[in-house]
C-alpha cells in the first residue's frame, strides 16, 4: 500500500497444492486495511499532484513498458512462485502464462498514448468535443487459476488509461501479485498508484462496498459475480464481469482428426481443467465418434499427473485441497447420473506426498442435460456427446447458461463460419483451441459476464467520455 509493505492483525496460510505444505503466511486484509489502501488511491488520484493521470502519457506508457522488462527480467522467479502456489506445471507458468503478462503490458504500454476522444461536427456556432478521462480508483479482483495472468489483463488498461489501483488476489495464490507490487514500485510507478491487498471473500467485499472505489473489475465465479453486482449497486459502480463458462468444442466429421483430439485434449486438461474457457463439453459427430474416442483416451491416458515443477509436467496439482473434493463430487456424480467413465477418474498421489492430484478423466455418453454437461466442473474433467447434424449441434452447445468461449472442427469453411455465427459466445475457435492474444477482446455472453478484457475493447471500461461544448458564437 502506498508504496510500502503494511503489516496486518491477522494472517492465514497460502499452500503448496502439490504437497499439501504450508508455503508461507499472508496477511489477511481488514476493512481497516482497505480503507487505508483505498484513500492511498484516492490520494494517487484526487491529491494536488494527481501523479498517475496528469503525467505525460509517454511517460505513464514508459512506467509500464519498465514493469514489464522488470517482469522479463525475473521470469524464473515468478513462474517457480506461481507455481509453488497455483500446482500448474512450470512449462505452462514459464512459456505461457508469465510471458503473456509481459506482453499484455507492453500492448497496453502502446496505448497509454493513443487514447483519446473526438471533435465533433456540430453547429457553426460551437467548439464540441470529447475526452477519455480516467474513472478512478479502480477495484481489481482476481481468481486462483491465471493468477498474475488474470491481474495483468485489467492493471494493463486500467494503468494505460490513468487510474489508480486496488488490487486483491486470490486467497490461494498472492506471491505472485505481491512480488509485482515489487517490481512495480522498482520500475518507478509512483506510490498510491497499486496498492494490494491480500484476504479472502471478506476483504474482496470491502472493496466492493467501499465509497471510495469507483470501479470493479471482477474475475471468478458466477455467483461471486451476481454478488458483486448487488453490492456495487448502493455506490453505483461501474463492473465488469469475467465469470465462469462451460464451453462447447464441435468436431464434425470431415475435420483433421487427428488435430482436433490434440485440440480436445488441449482444451481441457490444459491448465489442470481449471480454465474458464476450458473445452468441456464435447461434440463429436457421431460417424466418427468411436475413432475419435479411442484416439482420445489413448492419448489422456499418457498425461500422468506429476510433480509441477518438473520441466516435463503437463497435467498439475488442483489447486486447494477444497477444490479437488468439488471435481471429485462431480465425478461421481456423472458416474450416478449414468454417464460412463470412460479415462481416469481417481485421485493421484505423486511421489507418495499429499498433493492434490486427479488424472485426466474422460466421460462418455453424456446428455447435455446432466449435470457435468452443466456445470461448471473447473477441473480435468471432459463431458463427451455425439450428434447428428449441424442445427441439432448448435442448439445443443447453446443450451447451457454460460457462453465464454467455443470451438468448430471442420474443413468445410462455410460451415465453420456459419457455426460460427450462431454460437452464443464471446470467443470462437477454428480448427484450434485457446489461442489468445493480447489484442483481442475476451469475455462472456449469458452467465459468463460481460464487459470484455483484452485488446482496444477494454479501454472503454476503465475511461470515462466527457462532452465539451464551447460557445463560438
Ligand atoms: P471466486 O469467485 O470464488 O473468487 C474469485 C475472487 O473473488 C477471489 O479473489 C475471492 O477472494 C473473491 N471473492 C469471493 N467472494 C467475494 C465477494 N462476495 N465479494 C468480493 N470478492 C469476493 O472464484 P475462484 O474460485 O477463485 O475462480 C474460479 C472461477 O473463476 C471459475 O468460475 C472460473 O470460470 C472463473 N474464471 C473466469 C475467467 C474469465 O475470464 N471469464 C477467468 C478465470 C476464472
Amino acid at each position: 500500500m502506498d508504496g510500502q509493505w503494511v503489516d496486518g492483525a491477522k494472517t492465514f496460510d497460502t499452500i503448496n497444492p502439490a504437497t499439501g505444505e504450508v508455503l508461507t503466511r499472508i496477511v489477511e486484509a481488514s476493512a481497516a486495511d482497505v480503507d487505508r489502501a483505498v484513500a492511498a488511491a484516492r490520494r494517487a488520484f484526487d491529491g494536488e499532484s494527481g501523479t498517475w493521470r496528469k503525467m505525460p502519457a509517454s511517460e505513464r506508457g514508459r512506467l509500464i513498458w519498465q514493469l514489464a522488462d522488470l517482469v522479463a527480467q525475473h521470469i524464473d522467479e515468478l513462474a517457480e512462485l506461481e507455481t509453488l502456489d497455483n500446482g500448474k506445471p512450470i512449462f505452462e507458468s514459464r512459456y505461457v502464462d508469465i510471458p503473456m503478462v509481459i506482453d499484455v503490458l507492453r500492448y497496453y504500454a502502446g496505448w497509454a498514448t493513443k487514447i483519446h476522444g473526438e471533435t465533433v461536427n456540430t453547429f457553426d456556432s460551437a467548439f464540441t468535443y470529447t475526452l477519455r478521462e480516467p474513472v478512478g480508483v479502480v477495484g481489481l479482483i482476481i481468481p486462483w487459476n491465471f493468477p498474475l495472468l488474470l491481474a495483468s489483463w485489467k492493471l494493463g488498461p486500467a494503468l494505460a488509461c490513468g487510474n489508480t489501483i486496488v488490487l486483491k488476489p486470490a486467497e490461494q495464490t498472492p506471491l505472485t501479485t505481491l512480488r509485482f507490487g515489487e517490481l512495480a514500485v522498482e520500475a518507478g510507478i509512483p506510490a498510491g498508484v497499486l496498492n494490494i491487498v491480500t484476504g479472502g471473500p471478506e476483504t474482496g467485499r470491502a472493496i466492493v462496498r467501499h465509497p471510495g472505489v469507483d470501479k470493479i473489475a471482477f474475475t471468478g465465479s458466477t455467483a461471486v459475480g451476481k454478488d458483486i453486482m448487488r453490492a456495487a449497486a448502493d455506490t453505483l459502480k461501474r463492473v465488469t464481469l469475467e465469470l465462469g463458462g462451460k464451453s462447447p468444442n464441435i468436431v464434425f466429421a470431415d475435420a483433421d482428426i487427428d488435430s482436433a483430439v490434440k485440440g480436445a485434449i488441449n482444451g481441457i486438461f490444459y491448465g489442470k481443467g481449471e480454465v474458464c474457457n476450458a473445452g468441456s463439453r464435447l461434440f463429436v459427430e457421431r460417424k466418427v465418434q468411436d475413432e475419435f474416442l479411442e484416439k482420445l483416451v489413448a492419448r489422456a491416458k499418457k498425461m500422468v499427473p506429476g510433480d509441477p515443477l518438473d520441466p516435463k509436467t503437463r497435467m498439475g496439482a488442483i489447486v486447494s485441497q477444497e477444490q479437488m473434493q468439488t471435481v471429485l463430487g462431480y465425478i461421481e456424480a456423472g458416474k450416478s447420473e449414468g454417464a460412463k467413465l470412460i479415462a481416469g477418474g481417481n485421485r493421484v498421489f505423486v511421489n507418495g506426498g499429499k498433493g492434490f492430484f486427479v488424472e485426466p478423466t474422460i466421460f462418455g455418453g453424456v446428455r447435455n442435460d446432466m449435470k457435468i454437461a452443466q456445470e461448471e466442473i473447473f477441473g480435468p474433467v471432459l463431458a463427451t456427446m455425439s450428434f447428428d447434424d449441424l442445427d441439432q449441434v448448435i442448439e445443443l452447445a447453446n443450451q447451457n447458461p454460460y457462453g465464454l468461449a467455443a470451438a468448430v472442427w471442420t474443413r468445410d469453411l462455410k460451415k465453420a463460419h456459419y457455426v460460427s455465427r450462431q454460437l452464443r459466445a464471446g470467443t470462437v475457435w477454428i480448427n484450434t483451441y485457446g489461442l489468445m492474444d493480447a489484442a483481442l477482446p475476451f469475455g462472456g455472453y449469458k452467465s459468463s459476464g460481460f464487459g470484455r478484457e483484452l485488446g482496444q475493447a477494454a479501454l472503454d471500461h476503465y475511461t470515462e467520455i466527457k462532452t465539451v461544448w464551447m460557445n463560438m458564437g
